[in-house]
């Protein structure tokens, strides 16, 4: 009998992607540093501290979103940045869609990724999120592991920027056992950077992420997506077709054989893409 493995695309089994908070003026630094090196992140934003003057804490203008951001994902941080877990949940609901329709009104398309502000959340509030068009949301802390998130909801990154950044890239670097998925995850906020002199530490990572050939570079939001939809695909028992009821490409290993499955029903004599 065959074996039946979820991809990440390209047939890859490793994952990278960040996730920055905050929308300070750092961010146009970090962006620069990402698309050099072809990598992918997330910006969680608020809406309502826009142009909102505080000491020392400069913002992108929301004007830059649409460009600043581009080939990146934009996602929400709440409208003004409260501790959710002290606030009536109809509040809550309120900061997380004024952020989203705020931010899509420069997207113009569906804002549905979070981080919770202050990395605060309780039970009901994570069973308020998918009724917001939410689907997922970023904790603080981290796992310091490549493990994938088992509660969307709850989603812990790898490790903060400063903690043991180099280290834990040359490890990602080196896995090689494919019958794993991996995903590694930074986060942080970019003014971080500039506060504690160490932008060196991002330049050397991004440059040896960058290299990395059998890395998939994704935003959180096309993460969870893919991730979703693959395990959506459904083979037939003999395994000769496969029905991908999603809109992307899903990547599957059938024993050494990875098969690119296009949206629809799928024979697998005419999928076949690359011995692994
Ligand atoms: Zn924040």
């Amino acid at each position: 009998m065959s074996q039946f493995y979820i991809c990440y695309p390209e047939g890859k089994f490793k994952a990278l992607t960040f996730s920055y908070d905050d929308g300070r003026i750092e961010d146009r630094r970090l962006v620069e540093i990402f698309n050099r090196n072809g990598l992918k992140a997330t910006f969680h934003l608020n809406s309502g501290l826009f142009g909102v003057p505080r000491p020392g804490e400069e913002r992108i203008d929301p004007t830059e979103i649409s460009t600043l951001y581009q080939g990146h994902e934009v996602a929400c941080h709440t409208y003004t940045h409260p501790t959710i877990e002290r606030c009536p949940l109809d509040k809550v609901a309120l900061e997380v869609l004024e952020d989203r329709k705020f931010l899509e009104s420069y997207t113009h398309a569906p804002v549905q990724g979070l981080s919770y502000p202050n990395g605060s959340y309780t039970a009901e509030i994570k069973k308020l999120l998918p009724a917001l068009g939410i689907e997922y949301s970023r904790v603080v802390g981290s796992s310091h592991n490549f493990g994938l998130p088992k509660d969307w909801y709850q989603w812990q990154a790898t490790c903060h920027h400063n903690q043991r950044l180099m280290e834990h890239g040359v490890e990602f670097s080196k896995l090689f056992k494919s019958q794993y998925l991996y995903l590694m995850y930074v986060w942080g906020h970019s003014f971080e950077f500039t506060r504690d002199n160490n932008w060196a530490v991002l330049e050397e990572f991004a440059d040896l992420m960058g290299q990395q050939q059998d890395v998939w570079f994704c935003t959180n939001i096309e993460f969870k997506k893919y991730m979703t939809a693959a395990h959506q695909v459904i083979f037939t028992m003999d395994g000769t077709a496969a029905l991908n009821p999603s809109a992307y490409d899903i990547w599957m290993r059938v024993d050494q054989t990875v098969h690119c499955l296009k949206p629809g029903l799928n024979d697998l004599s005419q999928t076949a893409q690359k011995e692994n």
